[in-house]
């Protein structure tokens, strides 16, 4: 069976699990790097990404998460994730995984718009999707081996680069889990790239 890693150090974590079993895989709480050994995927979720990125550094994460990706493990980031996923943070000089080539704009919908809910078409992957924001980033630009998968009001919400996901919402807060199984085919063709 798949197996699924969840970075639980902060955040919406459990609901990932949730969501990673109802799509057929094994969902694993990772709170220890030796645990990364062990799994064919990992989810970066939502919570705060600078917090999630203390927490990252205080039990010595950053590294071997570098390396989970490097050698072609898919990383799922969500909203918090999807900002430590990104090579560049606008109006920072901070980089944490820097993973893929987005660049991000953390809060971005404005105070007004904290949290919605927003109707999204993802190419390839569902239509009338029901997505969940709160205190969302955006991705502002996006390099060449990007693919957009999905916009709302034309900001980019949803991208994918190679073995890499990245979106602005929180897809494990609904029992809609159509995202999350594309991530879970993700992680079944890169096992069996892998081995072979
Ligand atoms: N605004 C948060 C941050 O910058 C992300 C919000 C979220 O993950 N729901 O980390």
């Amino acid at each position: 069976m798949i197996k699924i890693g969840v970075l639980g150090l902060q955040g919406a974590f459990r609901e990932h699990v949730r969501s990673v079993e109802a799509s057929g895989a094994k969902g694993i709480i990772v709170k220890r790097v030796e645990q990364l050994d062990d799994l064919d995927g990992l989810i970066i979720p939502g919570g705060e990404s600078t917090t999630m990125r203390r927490l990252i550094d205080k039990y010595d994460f950053l590294e071997p998460l570098r390396q989970f990706g490097k050698q072609g493990k898919p990383i799922f980031g969500t909203c918090a994730g999807m900002i430590l996923l990104a090579s560049e943070i606008a109006g920072s000089d901070n980089v944490h995984l820097g993973l893929m080539d987005i660049k991000v704009e953390r809060n971005a919908f404005g105070r007004q718009r904290e949290s919605f809910e927003a109707d999204l078409d993802m190419k390839g992957i569902a239509e009338g999707y029901n997505a969940v924001f709160i205190r969302a980033p955006y991705i502002l630009e996006v390099g060449a081996g990007v693919d957009v998968l999905a916009t709302y009001n034309d900001k980019i919400v949803l991208a994918q680069q190679g073995q890499f996901l990245a979106c602005a919402f929180h897809p494990e807060l609904t029992d809609d889990h159509r995202l999350t199984a594309h991530f879970v085919g993700m992680v079944e063709n890169s096992k069996k790239t892998l081995a072979s």
